[in-house]
């Protein structure tokens, strides 16, 4: 295999100069930061397309015809150039790679090489300078900027493509890019229809060109809107997300949180009802023997993604909740202070060992005045744990914002801290908070207690 020069390594000679992407947009440099050959292929030739379309009227056939060529031309870059040789998610046969490649280069999005070789930096290096197409970067760049901007190609991550460098379809396509670009993107959607109707014209300019700049749009969608629309049911610390919206522009790839968890996965979409027409494609495929070792997570590995990412909610909520003073931060009193401040006039009440102040809170009592008064002063452990009345979680969760101290040897407080102690550690949740379960307050009993006359 001779070694071409790669045209996205720069040139010995290029390597001492300040490339212009690295140097400050002016007035007068402008002109140098756009890549001119990008921006004829993205921007230049669909103008064209939509001035030539002025003049030719669509044909219904012609048009059936681009939708089909649509499909045929987003799958090779979706089934191929992304599922199959970025991501190697499930193996084809020769005719299947050849079918991809030639499909593929009709969307035209640059070489399977190239392409999956930036795909492959933006999935290691997601967010981050060295992501070609970073959507830190805006919107608007990771949709085109990223293209019609000149980028240094040494900032872009490095990977590892010696996979696709074996595949002699891959190293192939790559040689004969421009070819097959020609071919496929132009001259076969003319053929078809002005052999098959006679519409040339027409084949070129709705199943050629404007059918290249939809394409084109639709799959530069998964690197923009599907790293800005929806939700992130596996990880939220990366930008990748789930949309039915993103699925139905690109063909299925819409499911951009799942897919960055499990890059490896044949399938963007999981569920049955999702829409992911590359997943169908690939399946099928199966089915003909064309496409074989299909890789798939276990659903055990995604539920256990998906949990732990509704854990993390799940604290974010908790955290921003009012669980009442820690235990341990809370001031000791001797148990005669207690009784002391109590007797002038202080609406303080020891439940458990500890000691809340609910001076504010008697008149609200929902038990009413009287009773919530007559624990004041004393331990009201057992009045509160179904000795009077058996208090709710809500009751006790609310006792507790109005902890004010633990009373010294009080003996609940003190066997409890040690019963805690003794499991190793407190729950916490990944940020340290302490997690209280309903029921596991530090004022509640395990078992009602019951009154003495009751018995
Ligand atoms: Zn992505
Ligand atoms: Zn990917």
């Amino acid at each position: 295999m001779s070694s071409k020069p790669d045209a996205t390594r720069p040139r010995a000679a290029d390597t001492k100069k300040v490339h212009i992407a690295d140097t400050q947009m002016t007035r007068q440099n402008w002109y140098k930061h756009v890549n001119w050959l990008n921006v004829t292929f993205i921007i230049g030739v669909p103008i064209s397309g939509c001035i030539q379309a002025l003049f030719v009227p669509l044909q219904l056939k012609t048009a059936i015809w681009a939708v089909i060529y649509y499909f045929f031309t987003g799958l090779g870059i979706t089934a191929g150039y992304h599922r199959l040789w970025a991501h190697c998610s499930y193996s084809a046969t020769l005719p299947m790679r050849i079918w991809l490649a030639l499909v593929g280069g009709g969307a035209v999005e640059g070489s399977i090489r190239w392409w999956a070789r930036d795909h492959r930096a933006h999935h290691r290096y997601t967010d981050t300078d060295k992501d070609p197409y970073s959507v830190r970067k805006g919107l608007l760049y990771s949709h085109l900027g990223w293209m019609v901007m000149k980028q240094n190609p040494k900032r872009i991550g490095r990977t590892d493509i010696t996979d696709l460098n074996e595949d002699p379809v891959v190293v192939w396509q790559h040689r004969n890019y421009i070819k097959v670009v020609i071919t496929m993107g132009l001259i076969v959607p003319m053929l078809v229809a002005g052999l098959g109707w006679g519409d040339w014209y027409g084949g070129f300019v709705y199943a050629g060109i404007l059918r290249i700049f939809f394409v084109q749009q639709a799959t530069f969608c998964v690197n923009s809107l599907a790293h800005w629309l929806g939700d992130q049911p596996f990880d939220d610390r990366n930008s990748p997300r789930d949309h039915i919206i993103t699925a139905l522009v690109t063909l299925g790839e819409g499911y951009h949180n799942f897919h960055h968890e499990f890059p490896s996965d044949y399938r963007n979409a999981i569920e049955w009802h999702q829409y992911d027409p590359t997943k169908w494609t690939i399946w099928t495929c199966k089915q003909l023997g064309l496409a074989y070792d299909l890789k798939q997570f276990r659903s055990n590995e995604i539920e256990k993604g998906r949990v732990q990412q509704l854990q993390k909610k799940i604290d974010q909520k908790r955290a921003k909740l009012d669980w009442g003073t820690p235990l341990d931060q809370l001031p000791v009193m001797e148990w005669d202070d207690y009784v002391e401040q109590a007797k002038n006039g202080r609406g303080l009440i020891s439940i458990a060992g500890v000691v809340h102040d609910v001076t504010d809170f008697i008149k609200d009592h929902p038990g009413g005045k009287a009773m919530i008064k007559s624990g004041l002063g004393k331990d009201a452990t057992a009045m509160f744990n179904g000795g009077v009345y058996y208090h709710s979680n809500g009751a006790h969760n609310l006792l507790s914002t109005m902890r004010v101290g633990v009373i010294r040897g009080g003996g609940e407080v003190e066997i409890w801290k040690r019963a805690q102690k003794e499991n190793s550690e407190y729950v916490r949740d990944e940020t340290g908070q302490r997690i209280i379960r309903a029921g596991q307050q530090v004022t509640k009993m395990p078992e009602p207690i019951p009154t003495a006359d009751a018995a």
